[in-house]
């Protein structure tokens, strides 16, 4: 347990512990350590290399300026000078303990005993006070300057503390400075090969995406056409319809409207709106006399889809009675008619159900 190595002193650091004492080493300089060891007064040897001294026994003066601190304005470090030596409460009965305790009870005047006894501490400490002041006057040839009254030594000294403080700082300053450039090197450097990764990803991700939708549309191609897979990989709001698509969707919708429209809005597959249809045979369907262009461009998208067994047909003819009005159309601003009937070519499946009419020209008997 470190303690006080005065003999008259009990301090201990677990005693003082929470107050401002502090210990200080025995100094290295020999001729102070050794006044160091006088000023302990004890019989038995100091081990100096663990032993202390606490901070009871110094002078205010002893401590060396703390002008960092000042500067700042926080708390100093307490730095004994070089030369300090103990002078305070050394003596048995000039203990800060014993002081205390006989200053506290002072409170009872009646006791002649006391009051001699508190005489005599006060005789005492005075003494001890004056002495080490005698002693820091000839041990300390710095402070003996000081004492001898000569302003401008001490303020050139506060100076040149100053200046070496000062000197620290932009010492301190560059090399931060310094190291500041040097992270903000770093941090470019990071920067670039960032973005140099990023790019990298986006790349990938970007090959990913090609690779996807290319796989994704041979797997669909089967089903669907070019455009539907293109909605399908990419939703726009207004998708473009081609020829192709408008007739598959013309195709499924003569099968059945309520499958169409369950598929187109339940199911999700991209297919024309059922006005969009109603647009395109009102106004692009032709069927009009001769041969039925509209209607072989749909027979073939959708022979595409059949076996070859479906696939062979023949070609019949037909006669049908028309209605015999005359009739005008608006887009060719042409008049048809009077027709009482309607020559039809039409190819007809041999192994499969369908039906189609290819040709058409009408007549009047
Ligand atoms: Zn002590």
């Amino acid at each position: 347990m470190p303690g006080c190595a005065v003999f008259s002193c009990k301090n201990y650091n677990r005693k003082t512990k929470g107050s401002d004492l502090i210990y200080h080493t025995f100094p290295k300089d020999d001729s102070v350590c050794k006044q160091w060891i006088h000023a302990c007064r004890r019989k038995d040897k100091i081990n100096i290399k663990n032993a202390t001294v606490c901070s009871v026994h110094f002078l205010p003066e002893d401590y060396e300026r703390d002008l960092k601190a000042e500067l700042l304005n926080i708390k100093p470090k307490k730095m004994l000078n070089i030369s300090a030596v103990p002078s305070l409460h050394l003596d048995i009965d000039s203990r800060p303990n014993k002081l205390n305790i006989e200053a506290s009870s002072s409170h009872q005047p009646e006791s002649p005993q006391i009051t001699v006894s508190d005489r005599q501490t006060r005789q005492i400490n005075r003494d001890s006070r004056k002495r080490g002041l005698e002693r820091l006057k000839t041990l300390s040839p710095k402070k003996k300057k000081f004492d001898v009254g000569t302003i401008t030594d001490s303020t050139s000294d506060s100076e040149r503390h100053l200046k070496a403080l000062l000197d620290k700082l932009e010492k301190d300053i560059k090399q931060m400075q310094t190291e500041m450039n040097k992270l903000k090197l770093k941090n470019k450097s990071l920067t670039l090969a960032l973005s140099r990764r990023s790019k990298h990803i986006q790349q990938l991700e970007n090959r990913i995406n090609v690779k996807v939708k290319e796989r994704v549309s041979i797997v669909l191609r089967k089903i669907f056409t070019e455009n539907q897979i293109k909605n399908l990989l990419v939703t726009k709001k207004k998708p473009k319809w081609t020829r192709e698509d408008i007739s598959r969707a013309l195709t499924l919708r003569s099968i059945s409207r309520k499958c169409y429209i369950y598929l187109r809005q339940s199911v999700g597959i991209p297919l024309p709106s059922l006005s969009i249809l109603r647009l395109w045979v009102s106004n692009s369907f032709k069927c009009r006399p001769g041969i039925l262009s509209d209607v072989l461009f749909m027979m073939q998208t959708q022979c595409k889809n059949l076996t070859k067994n479906e696939l062979l047909c023949i070609l019949s003819f037909d006669e049908m009675n028309v209605d015999a009005r005359v009739c005008y159309d608006q887009d060719e601003d042409k008049v048809y008619g009077p027709h009482s009937q309607a020559q039809v070519v039409m190819v007809r499946a041999l192994c499969s159900n369908w039906k189609q009419p290819i040709f058409l020209i009408l007549t009047l008997q």
